[in-house]
């Protein structure tokens, strides 16, 4: 069995390429329910730089959700190790993986995740309400308000935005999903199956803003999908089998 490579093997190999933004190394994660127990991951090395947008392929069941949890600090792995800008991240306590999640990471699911009692407006308001805190929110809300309506704007839903999420539809609960990930300013977007729910035109309205977002903005994304065709959005693709990073495929950025 090849061992696994040291961080620095993970890293660029010149320095033309970008920083590495998120690595990680050895992942292991069993799920056990009783007596049965599930091995998931089995030794997952990944590297992300800065910049970059990876798709993660696998077939349903081979971990994706799994490791984008881990990636994303949701969850911790059985062993292994989670760096971010060279920080380790996996092993921080549940309030610092709060603060980076809501700082520095968005994330986006198959099923929007949106709070549906609150319009689109205030979904996307609620990051910066856990970033600032009450009082800090209050004094800035104005500012945070036109900066969330601006969001909303660019992603296509100015015309949405005292709607509730069941007055919205897929396509358009997913693009107030990603602005409420965009409302921080993000270093990543991590995205589990984002067009799932979705019909062939608003799937490719949404992976369209996805690369956008990449191209534009510069927004590094690690997508999942079990579709090969969502995969070849992306500049590169990595695929899970068998708990492992199977191949690296390349595509012209
Ligand atoms: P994917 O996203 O690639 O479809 P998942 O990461 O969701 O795969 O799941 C991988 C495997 O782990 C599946 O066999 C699934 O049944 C199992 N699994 C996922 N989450 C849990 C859990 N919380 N408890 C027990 N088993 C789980
Ligand atoms: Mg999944």
């Amino acid at each position: 069995m090849r061992p696994n490579p040291t961080l620095a093997e993970l890293m660029p190999r010149s320095a033309t390429e970008r920083p590495t933004l998120l690595a990680c190394r050895g992942l292991l994660k069993t799920y056990r329910k009783g007596p049965v127990s599930v091995p998931v991951l089995q030794g997952v090395d990944l590297a992300v730089r800065a910049g970059e947008m990876l798709a993660i392929i696998g077939q349903s069941g081979s971990g994706k959700s799994t490791l984008l949890h881990l990636l994303g600090t949701l969850d911790q792995p059985d062993a292994g190790e989670v760096h971010f800008e060279g920080h380790r991240i996996d092993n921080l306590p549940a309030s610092g993986r709060d603060l980076l999640r809501n700082r520095y990471f968005g994330m986006i699911f198959q099923a929007y995740h949106l709070t549906p009692e609150m319009t689109a407006l205030e979904n996307v308001l609620l990051p910066a309400m856990i970033r600032y805190g009450v009082f800090s929110y209050w004094t800035q809300a104005r500012k945070l308000k036109a900066q969330a309506t601006a969001i909303l704007e660019r992603v296509g839903l100015g015309k949405r935005l005292h709607h509730k999420p069941r007055e919205l539809s897929g396509g358009e609960m997913q693009r107030a999903a990603i602005a409420r990930a965009l409302m921080n300013s993000p270093k990543l977007l991590l995205a589990d199956e984002p067009t799932g729910n979705l019909d062939q035109a608003n799937g490719e309205g949404i992976l369209d803003l996805l690369g956008e977002l990449n191209q534009q903005a510069g927004l590094t994304i690690v997508m999942v999908t079990h579709d090969s065709a969502i995969a070849a959005r992306a500049h590169r693709t990595v695929t899970l089998v068998e708990g492992r990073m199977q191949d690296a495929g390349r595509r012209a950025a």
